[in-house]
């Protein structure tokens, strides 16, 4: 008597393709010998394999329809697949899965990648934006070829090793039926063309390495390590495909008296003791010209004064940042005999020229570090 080869796979004659690989698929997941380690499983297995290969085989298939038994015409039961073995659950899934993903040939124009190219800016350069011209060494398109990678008056060709398809199959015929395995075709790299006469100028590749200087616009406010994308400015690709983009990186130089914290310029400035007891009017060189700074009277050396809006402007916000003035008074060192006498007078008049003004002055500084200490 004739096996049941759809029941075997729980269906009924007259099942699609596609419910007999789905049955098949369904089934090899749970009795695999690589997931199920019960050997009645592996003996239903077999079975179920054998169904599979009856019913996917249009001749075999033929046979079962008509009511007969396609094994046993072809010379017993085992015929067909006794020797191969099982092949593992991955090649039976990749033969489901894998054939489906490579199909039909991949175009020979593929996208350009992205550039990165750094670019030197000064302080003010990077503050109030500026527009650059640099030079980058990138994969242009082919003008001899206009990107199609065939010598002037050649065409490209079908391959002919998988003629045209991109692909070539290997069958594996074994205990599981036809097993087809797909792979990108070597001759042609799976674009299923081939160049018999390679553009001169390109060697086929559809573009080459140029040097262009392009303009570009950076706008006030960057920092130090962003990066500007120019859009479609970046390589070629193979084939004169779609171009990548262009990241320019920006480096802001050191500047010799200003130091910036993101939106925020920092300076120190020294003044004489006297200036900052007695206070005074700084001229100070900013980035927007020379500006009055006013130092008040009593000025301690330590203190951050604030020219509002004179940082960097804000990326994505409006306004601009500070800057901000260190002052840092300094301490005369070499006193001729007036200056010295004079200053002993100051002192005196001050009364801190007694030994106990030291004391307290200290007590004074050993208080502020315990408040520090404490929180306060
Ligand atoms: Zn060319
Ligand atoms: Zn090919």
């Amino acid at each position: 008597m004739a096996t049941d080869y759809y029941g075997v796979l729980g269906l009924a004659q007259g099942a699609t393709d596609s419910d007999i690989k789905k049955a098949y698929r369904r089934l090899a997941r749970d009795l695999h010998p690589d997931v199920n380690p019960d050997p009645a499983a592996k003996d239903r297995f077999q079975e179920v394999s054998r169904a599979y290969e009856a019913l996917t085989d249009p001749e075999k298939r033929r046979i079962v329809d008509l009511g007969g038994d396609p094994f046993d015409a072809a010379g017993g039961a085992g015929a067909g697949f006794g020797g191969a073995g099982f092949g593992g659950l991955g090649d039976i899934m990749d033969a489901f899965f894998g054939g489906a993903a490579t199909r039909g040939p991949r175009s020979r124009t593929r996208s350009g990648r992205d550039a990165l190219i750094p670019v030197e800016l000064e302080l003010d350069e990077t503050v109030f934006g500026v527009t650059k011209e640099i030079t980058v060494d990138t994969a242009v398109l082919c003008d001899t070829c206009a990107g199609a990678g065939t010598a002037p008056g050649t065409h490209a060709a079908t391959c002919a090793t998988c003629s045209g398809r991109g692909e070539v199959q290997s069958v594996q015929r074994g205990f599981l039926g036809q097993v087809v395995a797909s792979r990108p075709c070597p001759t042609c790299s799976g674009t299923g063309q081939v160049i018999p006469e390679p553009c001169p100028k390109c060697a086929g590749d559809g573009r080459v390495r140029a040097r262009r200087t392009i303009s570009v616009k950076v706008p006030a406010g960057v920092e130090d390590g962003m990066r500007i994308r120019l859009t479609g400015q970046g390589e070629v690709g193979p084939g004169g495909g779609p171009a990548g983009d262009l990241y320019v990186e920006v480096h802001e130089r050191p500047h010799e008296v200003f130091t910036r914290d993101g939106e925020d310029l920092h300076c120190r400035v020294t003044l004489p003791m006297t200036s900052a007891a007695l206070g005074t009017t700084l001229n100070l060189k900013t980035l927007d010209g020379e500006e009055e700074l006013d130092i008040r009277p009593g000025t301690q050396s330590g203190s951050v004064l604030t020219l509002r809006a004179h940082g960097a402007p804000r990326l994505r916000a409006t306004g601009r940042g500070n800057l901000l003035v260190h002052v840092e008074v300094q301490t005369p060192t070499r006193l001729d005999g007036e200056q010295e006498k004079l200053l002993r007078e100051l002192a005196a008049l001050r009364g801190e020229d007694r030994a106990d003004s030291h004391r307290e002055a200290q007590g004074g500084l050993f208080s502020r570090v315990r408040d520090a200490f404490n929180g306060r």
